[in-house]
């Protein structure tokens, strides 16, 4: 795709800021993506939602009134960043909480989760309601594992038309449930897409093909086959949907709402070919199409490619789809005139735990803080060394992009390690910014799960008076219970937690055995880089590489790996966080 040529680095930052010039009716532009232009009443639940770019009109393209209070909006394909989600939320947050809600991929189930309880330290209530309308990417018994699709509209749109209506958050979350746990989608695919500055496609269906169930980022389906004329396909696709009936809806009182949507390259002409054909498919099949919708929905930049989705309507559900809304990409109804007040400001409240104003003359380090920053610089210098070595680990099954990944992601957190210690912040608060910086510029699952890890060691740490081996081994172990929240791998799954865990359990081990913290730090070091090292006999089982699993057998796993070169390189020298072994390599 593209015809222009562009800077690939800057093409959806300009997309989106493009898109609000366009739409200044709708919305206007704010650091993390889009919030809707027409004041948002207090006390009116936040509907948020996002994802990836290269997908309009999800996700900015939603929002308006009655539907999103604002979109975050990511790379083109990438999740957005927990820091985006915050800034997002505190702008459009009113006193009545906030719902995000995306589709269910894993690197925006991270990154927003880790925004959220950012959101939640600041005092707001926020829930998560994640799309998972795919039939084709999991079973129905396991329907938590399914991704979204296009049929995140009738999620959408309900929670947003609930929020609009006043309802309090535990309505608003639970409606969106309820439209989630209704509606299904399948889509089939012609052809690939191609990322801007691209010249391969992403990925490829061969000529004359289709694939069943493929995901808009090309994720594998159910099945490939011939291509089919639109009655054949119309069949299949509606025949698969309805034996997905959701148990609660009687055979004979189907009231739905059907979505055809174009991916991007499969336009409106051969979508109502499609949709008349669907139409056909439903007749004499005891099903009332309450409602519909034909056009573009959920794109996937240029890909060739058709999905159909029903959202099985009951009586407060109709309401909520039938309410009237008005985004820059999707119009109904007529909405009561808006109030005439000024834009309410956006509350955006400061994050805590910042003091309000810097010292002029920075205090001089402490100890503990010399030995913090001393230990991220071996880290940042560790990782420096290491880039190409851990990217080339990532290329065998996974995109290439660890090594930079955790190279941008640990020079974000030192900075902001270096900032909050020169504000007089002690080590725990210090551990607690790095790691929302991690996750801000390291990106990808990886800047999810350090941050997270980092944050949750630093909320640990920050509880002690005096820190001491306990509580730096307590630091671990809540990294380490982060790391399983977030990620939901267990050990042997081939991640980064096979060389946390046993880190975590040597330390332990260690300390109990009476060494001292400095030596049992080294120990469990090398304990994690042989554990490392032995996830090259394990199969993937999480991520990016799962897929590719065979490819990764007799590699080990990168993220595993560089986490204990980074446990390695922070423990050498150790000799405890009242004082540095060589003080010359504090910042
Ligand atoms: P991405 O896969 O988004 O490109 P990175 O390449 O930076 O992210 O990181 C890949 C590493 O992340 C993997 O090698 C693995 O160690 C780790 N990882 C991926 N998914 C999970 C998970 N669910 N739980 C724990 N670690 C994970
Ligand atoms: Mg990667």
């Amino acid at each position: 795709m593209g015809y222009l040529p562009t800077d690939p680095a800057n093409f959806a930052s300009e997309a989106i800021d493009g898109f609000a010039a366009a739409y200044p009716r709708h919305v206007r532009r704010i650091d993390g993506g889009v919030m809707r232009l027409a004041p948002i009443p207090s006390d009116q639940v936040g509907v948020v939602v996002g994802g990836g770019s290269g997908h309009y009109p999800a996700f900015a393209g939603l929002v308006g009134r009655g539907l999103a209070a604002g979109a975050v909006c990511g790379n083109i394909f990438a999740s957005p960043s927990a820091g985006q989600v915050v800034r997002v939320g505190s702008a459009v947050e009113r006193g009545a909480g906030l719902l995000l809600t995306f589709g269910n991929y894993a690197g925006d189930v991270l990154h927003f989760t880790l925004g959220a309880e950012r959101l939640r330290r600041q005092g707001i209530d926020v829930r998560i309601v994640t799309v998972t309308d795919d039939i084709a990417s999991a079973p129905i018994d396991q329907q938590e594992l399914r991704r979204g699709i296009a049929g995140g509209l009738a999620v959408y749109k309900v929670a947003g038309a609930a929020a609009e209506a006043g309802l309090p958050l535990d309505e608003v979350e639970r409606l969106a449930r309820k439209a989630n746990g209704r509606t299904r989608s399948l889509g089939v695919a012609f052809s690939g897409c191609t990322l801007p500055g691209a010249d391969q496609p992403l990925f490829e269906v061969p000529s004359g093909r289709m694939a069943i169930g493929m995901g808009l980022h090309g994720e594998p389906g159910l099945s490939e086959g011939p291509l089919t004329e639109a009655g054949p396909l119309a069949a299949l696709l509606v025949e698969r949907l309805l034996a997905e009936r959701p148990a609660d809806v009687p055979e004979d009182q189907q009231r739905l709402v059907v979505l055809v949507n174009g991916l991007g390259c499969f336009k409106y002409e051969e979508l109502f070919v499609l949709f008349g054909a669907v139409n056909r498919e439903l007749q004499g099949r005891g099903v009332v199409m309450a409602d519909c919708e034909c056009g573009e929905l959920v794109t996937s930049l240029d890909m060739a490619g058709v999905s159909l989705s029903f959202f099985w309507l009951d009586g407060e559900l109709e309401g909520f789809w039938n309410a009237a809304a008005d985004s820059a990409a999707y119009r109904r109804g007529q909405l009561a005139a808006e109030s005439d007040g000024p834009q309410q400001p956006a509350t955006q409240r400061p994050e805590p735990e910042l003091p309000s104003e810097p010292p002029t003359q920075p205090a001089p380090l402490t100890p503990e803080q010399e030995a913090l920053l001393a230990r991220f610089k071996a880290v940042e210098e560790e990782l420096q060394e290491r880039v190409e070595e851990l990217g080339g680990l990532d290329a065998v099954a996974g995109d290439g992009d660890h090594g930079l990944g955790m190279l941008r992601g640990i020079r974000g957190a030192r900075e902001s390690a270096i900032g909050a210690c020169g504000r007089g912040c002690g080590p725990g608060e210090a551990l607690m910014e790095a790691g929302e910086a991690w996750s801000d510029h390291g990106g990808g699952t990886s800047g999810a799960l350090w941050g997270g890890a980092l944050l949750a060691a630093g909320q640990s740490l920050a509880q002690a008076t005096e820190i001491g081996p306990n509580d730096v081994a307590a630091a671990f172990g809540a990294a380490l219970q982060a790391v399983i929240d977030l990620g939901q791998a267990a050990p042997g799954d081939k991640t980064m937690l096979d060389a946390l865990q046993p880190f975590c359990l040597q330390l332990r081990a260690d300390l109990d055995e009476g060494l001292d913290l400095a030596q049992a730090l080294q120990n469990a070091a090398n304990t994690s880089l042989a554990a490392a090292t032995a996830t090259a006999d394990l199969l993937p089982q999480r991520g990016r590489a799962r897929p590719h699993g065979q490819r990764s057998l007799g590699h080990p796993d990168p993220g595993a790996m560089s986490l204990a070169y980074c446990l390695l390189a922070a423990s050498a020298g150790y000799v405890g966080l009242h004082g540095v072994a060589d003080p010359a390599q504090a910042s």
